[in-house]
């Protein structure tokens, strides 16, 4: 923090009034149901934006990232959308205006150990540590699920990104020490204990997603047709007898399949977390980077080698893709007193089959957007 705040200083001459703390995030399980109205079962992790902040006397807001010298300056009337990652803190700033919440201009220097477009959710956390700043500014009220179904709708409708609603829920709602089971059909969350014994292990594969849009929309507008087809409002509704008893083509028939099947899973895994089931929790969690991979084909090379690899090493109960999948982060559920070998092995091995330089990061649950106090 002491190091933000002299970045603030250099940069503005003044100092910060406040600081926000927003988590990435990493999915455990339930993954392409959120836009289904189902389950998901994700927790935040200790890697974050950190956001220190000054209200302005103009209508301007002006943000640094990193050691980058240059400010985006947004013009907080401007409904014009910038070009470049201001698009985010600008799609934020117009939805509040939109909502006939307060805007005020605001200085902003930020660092982010998150690792961005690896399906940890850099957007949603920076999305969220500008509606907690924004809110601080203007001294409004802080509600952590309205204000991130906002930042859903920045992302989707400023953006241009067709996101579903977990990662800005979880990134505003996190708790410490468990994970959160949410349904996605009411954002009601429900924490899943996490007690000593076992350890997430985060595992970047050293990709990135290239530019997926156009399988994703596609993922999303097979679910809603596989949907309207079977007579339910979403998958969430549909049931696999219901499936079996259509004659939806076989593209719908496996995108759907993931879906109830993956929500089926959500449910069984938070049972088997409850009962320190870890056996159960990791098959289950296989289970999913299968359906992903073969049903809803969403995994890729370096994803699937990097499960592969986790598996077959001593002390992991399960492992999968996680976020919207192609590329990026797996997550591991292993034994705790194995967590730190496994870690090395897992690099190690990854190294040797796959053109990529790995990042394996254990992390306990982290809690979500907040101030930190006092700074
Ligand atoms: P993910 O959310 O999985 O990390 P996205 O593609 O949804 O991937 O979001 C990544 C984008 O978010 C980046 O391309 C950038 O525009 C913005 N972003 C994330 N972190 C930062 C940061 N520290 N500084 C500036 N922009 C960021
Ligand atoms: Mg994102």
């Amino acid at each position: 923090m002491a190091q933000l705040q002299e970045l603030f200083v250099q940069r503005f001459d003044n100092a910060p009034v406040g600081s926000v703390i927003s988590p990435g995030r990493v999915n455990l399980i339930g993954e392409h149901t959120d836009y289904n109205d189902g389950f998901v079962s994700p927790m935040g992790i200790e890697r974050h934006i950190e956001m220190a902040f000054r209200p302005r006397e103009d209508r301007r807001a002006v943000l640094y990232t990193g050691a980058d010298p240059n400010p985006f300056v947004i013009d907080i009337d401007s409904v014009d959308p910038v070009h470049g990652w201001g698009i985010y803190p600008q799609g934020v700033i117009r939805h509040f205006a939109q909502d006939g919440l307060e805007v005020r201009g605001f200085d902003a220097v930020f660092s982010s150990t998150i690792p961005s477009g690896s399906g940890l959710s850099s957007s949603a956390a920076l999305e969220l540590a500008v509606a907690r700043t924004l809110t601080a500014v203007t001294e409004g009220e802080w509600d952590a699920t309205d204000m991130a179904l906002r930042c859903v709708r920045a992302e989707n409708e400023w953006v241009g990104v067709a996101c579903g609603v977990m990662d800005q829920l979880i990134c505003a709602t996190a708790v410490e020490r468990a994970v959160s089971r949410i349904d996605c059909a009411d954002y009601s969350t429900y924490p899943v204990e996490l007690p000593g014994g076992v350890v997430v292990l985060i595992l970047h594969s050293g990709t990135k997603r290239g530019l997926v849009d156009s399988e994703y929309n596609e993922r999303r507008s097979t679910c809603e047709r596989a949907s309207v087809e079977l007579g339910v409002k979403s998958l969430r509704y549909a049931t696999m007898d219901m499936l079996d008893a259509s004659g939806v083509d076989d593209l719908a028939r496996r995108r759907a399949r993931h879906v109830i099947s993956e929500n089926d899973r959500v449910l069984a895994w938070g049972r088997a977390a409850a009962s320190g089931d870890w056996s159960e929790a990791g098959r289950l969690m296989v289970a999913s980077h299968e359906s992903l991979r073969d049903d809803f084909e969403v995994s890729g090379p370096a994803l699937d080698v990097m499960v592969d690899v986790a598996l077959d090493v001593e002390g992991v109960h399960g492992a999968r893709l996680t976020g919207a999948g192609f590329a990026g982060a797996c997550v591991a559920l292993v034994a705790e007193e194995h967590a730190d070998k496994a870690a090395a092995t897992i690099d190690a091995a990854y190294r040797q089959r796959y053109d990529a330089v790995p990042q394996i990061i254990p992390s306990r649950p982290a809690k979500g957007t907040h101030l930190v106090d006092p700074i």
